[in-house]
């Protein structure tokens, strides 16, 4: 598996270069999930590298971790919360996702970000909690408020009518709530235009080079490459099953490659039947059903292919966005399945 970091970090300087372009303020990062399962530790000293100085996790281990291998200096903010008193304290930047989390960390003097909810219904301050707040600000007293965030619902769907009331209600929230930056766009958000610019943005699935212009060309660098070794060939007459269910039968004398990847690396079972490697700029047919650790491909007419061959799994001419869609699902949970079985190998600035 290769990860191309200077490919993230030319994405990211584009979607910086968006932004300013739309009238947004600073661009910053999304690196939970381990870095989209690109590796964190590797993933986010490359984009400080290139100017990033605000990172976004999940969790506060993650964060820790992330601070481990940035230093000091750059924001790192857990959109999962976290209580205070702890360690974390000093080291991360609590998102306030409630009047509970509010009034935990009143007080304190710490630095957040308040986040309200303007169509997901999952985390933030609901309407009715924002207005409360707005009403009476108090409780934000004695906190450094960094920025108000939200989050878009159907940023990846530009027609989509709750792009706008989305922002319409985010504006309207923060002329009501006392002032500070905010923070909007995540990466499809950067191409909606200017009324989704913001104080900081925050993208994350087009920096690791999944589209974030469904339906259109990719404007992203590809990141990931993964090429699995050929374990062993087998010619088999017509008529003969492979695979687990006996699902796909040969349908003429056939030459099967059984390669040394399955679901426990995050190629996903659902692609059995689906899916198409490559070899050389060619395409090769899955066949039968993907196992925990194996993989079979019909290389019939790839008489060159041969023990010790390397198949490309994901790569420029099989976009994880690809073998999304073959796996009936999206690219950030094939990047965020990538197993930890792989031999990692990071592509650096020359
Ligand atoms: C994951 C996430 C992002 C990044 O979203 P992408 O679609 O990957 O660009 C931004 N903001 C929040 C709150 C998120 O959870």
């Amino acid at each position: 598996m290769t990860v191309d970091l200077p490919a993230i970090a030319a994405n990211w300087a584009s979607l910086r270069d968006r932004h300013r372009a739309m009238g947004g303020g600073e661009t910053g990062a999304a690196v939970k999930a381990d870095a989209y399962g690109l590796g964190a530790a590797e993933v986010a000293p490359a984009l400080a590298a290139a100017g990033c100085r605000h990172f976004f996790v999940a969790h506060a281990a993650e964060g820790m971790a992330v601070r481990a291998a940035l230093g000091p200096g750059p924001t790192i903010a857990v959109l999962n919360g976290f209580a205070p008193g702890t360690d974390e304290d000093a080291a991360l930047t609590p998102v306030l996702n409630s009047p509970g989390d509010i009034a935990a960390w009143a007080g304190t003097g710490a630095a957040a970000i308040l986040h309200i909810d303007t169509g997901m219904a999952r985390l933030g301050l609901s309407s009715a909690e924002t207005a409360a707040l707005a009403e009476n600000p108090s409780p934000l007293a004695g906190l450094n408020l960094l920025c108000v965030m939200t989050h878009l619902a159907c940023a990846d769907d530009p027609a989509h009518p709750l792009n706008s009331e989305q922002a319409a209600r985010f504006a309207a929230a923060r002329a009501r709530l006392p002032a500070a930056p905010f923070s909007f766009a995540n990466s499809s958000g950067l191409f909606l235009g200017a009324p989704f610019a913001s104080g900081l943005a925050r993208p994350g699935c087009a920096l690791y080079g999944l589209n974030p212009t469904p339906g259109r060309p990719n404007p992203m660098r590809p990141v990931v490459r993964l090429e699995v070794p050929v374990l062993q060939l087998r010619e088999i007459p017509a008529g003969t099953p492979v695979g687990y269910g006996a699902t796909w039968t040969a349908p003429r004398p056939s030459r099967i490659a059984t390669v040394a990847a399955g679901y426990a690396d995050g190629y996903l079972r659902s692609l059995s039947g689906h899916a198409t490697a490559r070899f050389k700029d060619r395409d090769v047919p899955l066949v039968g059903r993907v196992s925990m650790d194996l993989t079979t491909f019909d290389v019939t007419d790839h008489p060159t292919i041969a023990p010790g061959s390397m198949i490309e799994l994901i790569g420029p001419g099989t976009a994880p966005d690809d073998v999304a869609a073959r796996a009936g699902t999206i690219g950030y949970e094939v990047l965020t399945s990538l197993g930890a079985r792989y031999r990692r190998e990071y592509l650096r600035a020359a």
